[in-house]
């Protein structure tokens, strides 16, 4: 973003401005919306955005605590004395109006990109062909919706000569808004296809809510092999007087037509345009590679250069890894990698994901980087740029690998080593010299930096459950929808978080601000705290031996019984403390832990009141059926049981207190219950009793170790208990029981998925290793096989072995690595 004045920030935000005498800042040059990646000394304004899930309003005070002066609201009642405002009618309407206004201020280029599949790739593959020549500045990521479009504008500025953004859209009327925030001056529409198709009547009118993107624009690419495309687009651009930059595959009337000749492991594509022929090879064979590299060529076509030059470019792109990897490593370290590309916006995101694993300063914070390239900006401005930024993110050491970033090692001022080349590195690699600390592994594509992660990666069995992130932000998302925007969510972090692996999931939450999380047992809230983990920790199971361990990690208990009350009372006066936090637990018909009787409740309302030693956070009750509609007059019943319980307690105590009963099924069936607070467990992990869109967040996965053929009258595995029918094709596979996979999937009750087909398991499952049935497949050795994940659902195999999710999702043992992915 160029910079502005404030005047001007806000004219262009359409705003009133109420300036603070005690404000020093007076210009700005970048807009902030997340609170958490807000960083001293940037000129930043922070735009309070309201979203489905959130409200930046209640960032304000303590964003100005750390030292945010400027803001953009829509709520007059967030404004203060202690920082400038400028108040809006809606904030997300300001954010783009301020990128429309960015925008216009520049003349180069910019590419608008749409349609249903393909945008980021196009953008990243035009990015790699055309960054030899043009300097270029692109969304980062996937940001292409109503937020991410205005952010990926915003970064433009004097530097660049050349703009390309991709647009999403979910519902009509949107493209108006992020055509007006893009104004792209040559379109690209990639296809269409079913996706976000809920919010539009037909296909033809989200295709004509799409072409909205490319209304100024002076030339269109499109492929018109779809008649729907064909149609539509032809008649957009006679309308609109557009360039058509049209093209096939088919031998369709085009301005260009192209021919694609498939090889084992690349494409050869001819393209035919006016009186010329072009042939360029692709390294890849699929179909949607080939149309996204025909889009590509036919752009290239459209400039005034002779496209020859950038025809040996092609050979060389990539795929796209949109995902980060972070992974156990060597010495109690977290590897972050990301081995894609290595520019200055997707760093930054890389930076925000190893925050949150670092949770707040408690490990080190370490990256290897390469060198980066084809930015086009000056190399000594670019590494400067570089050392700021990890200075903003609190990095605590840098090894640069590369000439390049090793030439530049003066721009950098924190703790900092450099190598010319990976092979330099690796000879002098120290394992002692990573201890306790997030790395993020971070190289452009042909340094080859997963071997560097080979190097610091915990040696792991083959045998894995991949945990996904977003997944999991998406499900905590669908939940805080259902509830009001105050109600605390308490998430259920017990049995290593159900199992999806411990304090990396337990750091995610902290950094989406949850207000509570439990475990079942003192050890488990310890683990936490030794991580990192500062927001408040429940213990549903004190026992008296962890008393002390409670006191000293500021652990919160679950006092269920006068004796536990009068023990643990003891044990904070022997440290000489007051006010200590509990939350007190009444049985409303579980019959598990609780107070059930009244008399109980008086003992302990009465020895609560005879001294100051603890104070009563929250009440609570657990619901034993909320999850079946045959037990809902039950559930009732326990409802006002607590409603009784609760305002017995409430009155005899002058402070308020929170009460709560809902766990994951309740939240979904009984809204209106949720009080103030609610307890989430095995929704957070993707399993809903009501059909929400919750997405899988864990996969479990091996790779078959030996592929083998048997005869008709062989067996397979112990007992001899796997028959084959005629001759078969068996795979070994390195996971058994030992790794949680239930033994009553054994002789073909159990599926895997492999390579697209789903195959039965073989015989009796051992130990550690099992026999797949691949008959009729291609499967080989090496190739990934799925037990449960997108393809097989963790209820179809509870259901199998005649259980349910939860024992399946804490089942799997701890032998079995956890590794955790996130866009
Ligand atoms: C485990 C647990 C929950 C969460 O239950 P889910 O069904 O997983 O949502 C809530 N409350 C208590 C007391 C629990 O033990």
């Amino acid at each position: 973003m160029h910079t502005l004045s404030l005047t001007e920030l806000a004219a262009a935000v359409k705003g009133r401005l109420f300036v603070s005498p005690t404000v020093t800042q007076s210009i700005i040059s970048k807009a902030v919306t997340d609170s958490r990646t807000y960083f001293k000394g940037s000129n930043p304004v922070f735009f309070a955005l309201i979203g489905p899930s959130n409200n930046g309003h209640r960032y304000i005070l303590q964003l100005q605590e750390k030292g945010m002066q400027v803001f953009v609201v829509s709520d007059k009642s967030a404004i203060n004395k202690k920082g400038t405002f400028i108040l809006v009618d809606n904030t997300k309407t300001a954010l783009q109006n301020l990128a429309a206004f960015t925008r216009n201020r520049f003349k180069y280029p910019v590419i608008g990109i749409t349609g249903s599949n393909g945008k980021t790739i196009i953008k990243e593959w035009l990015h790699d062909i055309l960054s030899s020549e043009y300097k270029i500045v692109r969304s980062p990521k996937s940001y292409n919706s109503q937020v991410g479009v205005p952010l990926s504008v915003l970064l433009m500025n004097d530097e660049f000569d050349l703009g390309i953004f991709e647009a999403g859209i979910s519902e009509p009327g949107e493209m108006k808004n992020l055509e007006e925030i893009i104004s792209p001056n040559i379109g690209v529409l990639t296809n269409i296809g079913d996706a976000h198709q809920e919010n539009f009547v037909s296909t033809e009118q989200k295709l004509n809510e799409k072409l909205q993107l490319f209304k100024n624009c002076k030339s269109l690419v499109f492929r018109t092999d779809n008649d729907l495309i064909n149609r539509q687009a032809n008649e957009f651009c006679k309308k609109h007087k557009i360039e058509k930059i049209n093209w096939t595959l088919e031998n369709r009337e085009t301005a260009i037509r192209f021919s694609a000749e498939r090889n084992t492991d690349n494409t050869q594509i001819t393209a035919f345009y006016k009186d010329k022929t072009f042939k360029f090879t692709i390294p890849f064979t699929d179909d949607s590679a080939i149309e996204n590299a025909c889009h590509c060529f036919a752009y290239l076509l459209a400039l005034p250069e002779n496209p020859e030059k950038y025809i040996s470019k092609f050979a060389q792109l990539q795929p796209i890894a949109m995902r980060l990897e972070i992974k156990q490593g060597i010495n109690n370290c977290l590897l972050i990698n990301d081995y894609y590309n290595s520019d200055l916006n997707s760093l930054t995101i890389a930076l925000s994901v190893l925050q949150q694993q670092a949770a707040k300063e408690h490990l080190h914070k370490q990256v290897i980087l390469s060198d980066i390239q084809q930015t086009g900006l000056d190399k000594e401005f670019l590494y400067k740029k570089v050392d700021e930024l990890f200075r903003q993110w609190g990095i605590d050491r840098v090894i640069g690998i590369g000439p390049d970033i090793s030439a530049h090692k003066n721009a950098f001022t924190i703790d900092a080593e450099f190598y010319h080349s990976r092979a330099d590195f690796e000879e002098r690699f120290l394992r002692n010299k990573f201890n306790s600390s997030v790395i993020l592994i971070k190289g452009a594509r042909q340094f080859e930096f997963e071997k560097i992660s080979g190097l610091l990666q915990q040696k792991a069995h083959q045998t894995v459950l991949e945990i996904n992130l977003n997944a999991l932000i998406n499900n905590l998302t669908v939940f805080k929808n259902l509830l009001k925007p105050e109600t605390k969510i308490m998430v259920m972090v017990k049995a290593f978080s159900y199992g999806s692996g411990d304090v990396e999931i337990a750091r995610l939450l902290q950094y989406q601000n949850v207000d509570y999380l439990a475990v079942a047992v003192a050890d488990e809230g310890v683990q936490l705290r030794n991580a990192g983990i500062t927001v408040p920790i429940i213990v549903m199971n004190p026992e008296q031996n962890s008393f002390q361990n409670i006191i000293d990690y500021h652990l919160q208990p679950n006092i269920y019984s006068l004796e536990l009350l009068v023990n643990f009372t003891k044990a904070v006066s022997v440290n000489g403390l007051q006010n200590f936090p509990v939350h007190l637990k009444i049985d409303t018909g579980m019959n598990r832990l609780g107070l059930k009787t009244k008399h109980e409740i008086s003992e302990i309302i009465n020895s609560l009141k005879a001294s100051n030693r603890l104070t009563i956070q929250s009440v609570f009750s657990h619901l034993a059926g909320s999850d079946d509609p045959e037990l809902d007059e039950f559930t009732h019943h326990q409802f006002e049981q607590f409603e009784k319980c609760f305002e017995f307690i409430s009155k005899s105590f002058p402070y308020k207190i929170d009460r709560h009963i809902l766990n994951s099924a309740g939240i979904e069936r009984f809204p209106e219950k949720q009080y103030n607070m609610v307890r989430l467990g095995i929704g957070l992990y993707g399993i809903s009793q009501t059909d929400l869109p919750l997405e899988n967040i864990g996969t479990l996965k091996s790779t078959i170790s030996q592929v083998k053929s048997v005869k008709t009258n062989e067996t397979v595995g112990y007992n001899r208990k796997g028959k084959v029918n005629g001759r078969s094709k068996i795979a070994v596979v390195p996971i058994g029981y030992a790794d949680g996979l239930d033994r009553k999937l054994s002789n073909r009750n159990g599926q895997a998925f492999v390579n697209g087909n789903r195959v039965p398991i073989i015989g009796n499952i051992c130990m550690d290793m099992l026999m797949l049935d691949v008959s009729g497949t291609n499967a080989k050795p090496g190739d990934t096989v799925e037990f449960f994940g997108p393809n097989i659902s963790i209820t179809e195999l509870a259901e199998k072995v005649g259980t349910i999710p939860y024992e399946i999702l804490t089942g799997i043992s701890q032998r079995v690595k956890r590794i955790y992915v996130q866009e």
